[in-house]
């Protein structure tokens, strides 16, 4: 009885065994008939030895603004959200050496030598995308426990990568965003001044702003208002700026200082610059002039 027990579970066991050996050598098969189609794929790595920035931007942001009913013209809280958002990808991403956002957007800097999923496009932008809406609903929930995202009306963010060849263009690019911040936040500031204070509707409020340069909208919160616009948080005026660099003002001289003595090979200073205790600062400065550059050398080196 035992023997004849054993001898069928050995028959079963090796019945298994060829169905499952038949059955991978089908898929095997299956699986090569079909593979063709990934010819169809776009080869889309970025070209080399090029800055890539990747941009991300808030999809509907007027709209999730207003849902979510947002301080205007600046909620500070929904600031300190993307801020947190973009910190934790700069963490998750080693490559980046910089990041710039204000309001629903961020840009980030990635090293020249980038290696990151071989440069590809795809994989690049859609990451960074995803794991910024992922960070910014996980901050959203820390910072606005009283206001619970809904269904419908989730955060989602787009993504796009632009190359940039010269330190020239990288510079140029960013001192436009944030130029952009400056530029939206004193019409802002102005706009909802006039309709918070003013008591104007938003329709004559963008009248009486129709066709004003940068001084008379000073000049409006001034003289009407008692709103010295230099006054106003530097956040809301320059936007926010990521950096990595060396925690003590020794260690950065020292990294500057060896770059400009041109010691370092991009290698060495990789290596350096992980020695050196790198933190993620966060600024509100002028990054358009150039101080700001040329205190952290690294950044673009
Ligand atoms: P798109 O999907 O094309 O990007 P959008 O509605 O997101 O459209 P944007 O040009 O990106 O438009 O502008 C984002 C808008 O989100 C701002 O104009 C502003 O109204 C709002 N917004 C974003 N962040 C804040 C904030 N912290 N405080 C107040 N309003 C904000
Ligand atoms: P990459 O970042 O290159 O995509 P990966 O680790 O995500 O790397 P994939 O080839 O995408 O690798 O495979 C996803 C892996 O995740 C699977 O091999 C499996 O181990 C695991 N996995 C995904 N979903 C499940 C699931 N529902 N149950 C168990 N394991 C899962
Ligand atoms: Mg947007
Ligand atoms: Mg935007």
């Amino acid at each position: 009885m035992g023997a004849c027990l054993q001898k069928t579970t050995a028959l079963i066991f090796s019945l298994c065994w060829s169905t499952l050996g038949w059955d991978k050598t089908e898929n095997n098969m299956a699986k090569s008939r079909f593979e063709y189609v990934k010819e169809y794929e776009r080869t889309d790595r970025l070209l080399p030895e090029t800055w890539i920035v990747i941009r991300v931007d808030g999809r509907g942001f007027h709209k999730f603004s207003n849902f979510y009913e947002f301080e205007k013209p600046n909620d500070e809280r929904a600031l300190g959200v993307m801020n947190d958002a973009a910190e934790a990808v700069v963490r998750a991403i080693p490559d980046v050496m910089l990041a710039y956002g204000d309001s629903d957007e961020y840009s980030f800097l990635l090293r020249r030598g980038c290696e990151l999923f071989e440069r590809r496009e795809s994989k690049l932008v859609s990451t960074f995308a995803s794991t910024f809406t992922a960070n910014y609903m996980h901050s959203w929930s820390c910072r606005f426990p009283d206001k619970p995202l809904q269904a419908h009306h989730l955060p989602t963010f787009d993504s796009r990568a632009v190359l940039y060849p010269t330190v020239k263009t990288v510079r140029d690019y960013l001192s436009w965003r944030q130029a952009d911040c400056h530029i939206n936040n004193l019409y802002n500031t102005a706009f909802w001044t006039l309709v918070q204070k003013g008591g104007l509707t938003p329709q004559e409020a963008e009248g009486r702003l129709c066709g004003t340069v940068s001084s008379d909208k000073h000049e409006i919160l001034f003289s009407e208002f008692g709103i010295n616009y230099n006054n106003e948080p530097e956040m809301y005026k320059k936007g926010t700026i990521l950096v990595r660099e060396p925690e003590s003002e020794a260690d950065r001289m020292e990294v500057g200082n060896k770059l400009a003595s041109g010691e370092l090979s991009p290698r060495q200073l990789d290596r350096l610059l992980k020695k050196k205790n790198v933190q993620v600062k966060k600024l509100h400065v002028d990054l358009i002039r150039d101080p700001f550059w040329n205190e952290r050398p690294w950044i673009l080196s």
